[in-house]
């Protein structure tokens, strides 16, 4: 695997530069698979990068993206993505990634954890001030301890979804079961099932920090996804 870190530096669009390595990296894009040859590119910018390298990526891992330019590469150069993406892309959170490309039948987002391990890489100073070579002592990292990540318990699910989506607006997990229960059996509905029903919702979709709404078969309903689109 090939790794083209600052990829708009070697193999920039036209109109933002030249790189004697665009010409190269068009090659390994188009025709470097065959010969088993992977290339990744990567780029905070990729408006300024070759639409040829892009379009040849079969896929793409996308961060947050807020300029209007950069947004419309991606959306241009990718295959799947619509109008609407561009809106999730500009709001995705920090550590959540939107994957797509041609490998996938749809694009999906992904939440990508905090590295456990600790950092390798270290600029060390291997010539002294007097000119001589001396070793250099890498002094040792601290271990990251693993924080337990604590569960929402399924009450706390369907406290959060249903606040989310406006069907309640209360301060406790309590109060907004015994009022659901109250309207499921109004509608002459199982409360069980009905609650079971929004502690799936907020354990598959509606996350406490990055509800994956994109997927969410409630976001043309949900008060929470139209006032953060607005
Ligand atoms: S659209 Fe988003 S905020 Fe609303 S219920 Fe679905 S995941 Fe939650």
């Amino acid at each position: 695997m090939y790794i083209v870190e600052e990829a708009h530096n070697y193999c920039p669009e036209r109109g933002y530069g030249n790189a004697v390595s665009s010409s190269i990296l068009r090659t390994v894009a188009s025709e470097g698979r065959k010969f088993g040859m992977g290339l990744c590119v990567v780029s905070q910018r990729p408006a300024k990068v070759d639409k040829n390298v892009i379009s040849q990526c079969n896929t793409n891992i996308i961060l947050k993206v807020t300029n209007p330019n950069d947004l419309r590469a991606i959306i241009q150069s990718v295959e799947g993505l619509t109008s609407e993406t561009a809106d999730e892309i500009k709001r995705l959170q920090v550590g959540v990634a939107l994957v797509a490309g041609g490998s996938l039948t749809r694009p999906i987002m992904v939440e990508i954890r905090t590295r456990e391990t600790s950092h390798g890489g270290r600029s060390i100073t291997i010539i002294s001030g007097e000119g001589e070579y001396k070793p250099v002592k890498i002094p040792e990292q601290p271990k990251i301890e693993k924080v337990e990540e604590k569960r929402p318990s399924k009450a706390e699910h369907v406290h959060r979804v249903a606040n989310r989506l406006g069907w309640v607006s209360t301060a406790t997990p309590d109060e907004t079961i015994e009022i659901l229960s109250r309207e499921a059996k109004k509608m002459k509905e199982d409360p069980f099932k009905y609650l079971q029903s929004l502690a799936k919702l907020g354990e598959k979709y509606c996350h406490e920090s990055n509800p994956l709404c994109i997927k969410c078969p409630m976001r043309e309903k949900c008060r929470y996804r139209l006032m953060k689109r607005r």
